[in-house]
């Protein structure tokens, strides 16, 4: 069976990136990666689901006994991916999702070149911060961190592959861009290095 695609999808702080991955992992051959993190839960947020809760210190376990994918620290938390859950969807063959800041998406890329990168953005800063302060989940320090974070962020956009816009009350045309980012990657040469051997061979 073909193994599934290792899909990540960035984006700041209110680009929209949960609605659209939140719709995507429902579809049919898609995974969520329900990364493990020391923040505490957002009202309505579920242990197992959203996130895995947990302690610093049973997160530095974690990662001393080499069961994260990657893992780093953001505005004062740790958030991390778990190898093994993520390699079993994979190798189920569904396209796992992968939804992390820049610089676990460079540790991905470093570690698993195959992996694509997608950075979702609303469509300009102004539109973001509008976004951040209704969700009003977020104190007015966190937001201003987390606004100035986001110039930091898309230093490394030119390290993605893919850029998809969320403009407003259109997170299914996201979702259908992602998908469609798939299908392309799908029946790219880079992932069939051996086609003409193969092609050949098979008469
Ligand atoms: P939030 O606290 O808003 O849920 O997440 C903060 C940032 O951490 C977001 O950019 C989110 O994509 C990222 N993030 C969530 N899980 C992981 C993870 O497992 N690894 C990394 N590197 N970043 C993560």
């Amino acid at each position: 069976m073909e193994k599934g695609l290792m899909l990540v999808v960035s984006g700041p702080a209110g680009s929209g990136k949960g609605t659209v991955n939140g719709r995507l992992s429902k579809m049919d051959g898609y995974a969520f990666s329900v990364s493990a993190t020391t923040r505490a839960p957002r009202p309505g947020e579920v242990d197992g689901v959203n996130y895995h809760f947990i302690s610093r210190e049973e997160f530095e376990e974690r990662i001393a006994r080499g069961d994260m994918l990657e893992h780093t620290s953001y505005c004062g938390n740790y958030y991390g991916t778990p190898l093994k859950e993520a390699l079993e969807v994979l190798e189920e063959g569904k396209n796992l999702i992968l939804e992390i800041e820049v610089e676990g998406a460079m540790n991905v890329k470093r570690l698993y070149p195959e992996a694509v990168l997608i950075m979702l953005l609303p469509p300009t800063f102004a539109v973001q911060e509008w976004r951040l302060r209704h969700r009003g989940t977020e104190t007015e320090e966190v937001i201003q961190r987390r606004l100035a974070r986001t110039r930091e962020e898309l230093e490394l956009l030119g390290e993605y592959d893919y850029i998809v816009y969320n403009r407003p009350d259109c997170a299914e045309d996201c979702v259908e861009d992602i998908r469609a980012i798939v299908r392309a990657e799908r029946c790219s040469l880079r992932r069939h290095p051996n086609a003409k051997k193969a092609y050949f061979e098979q008469d």
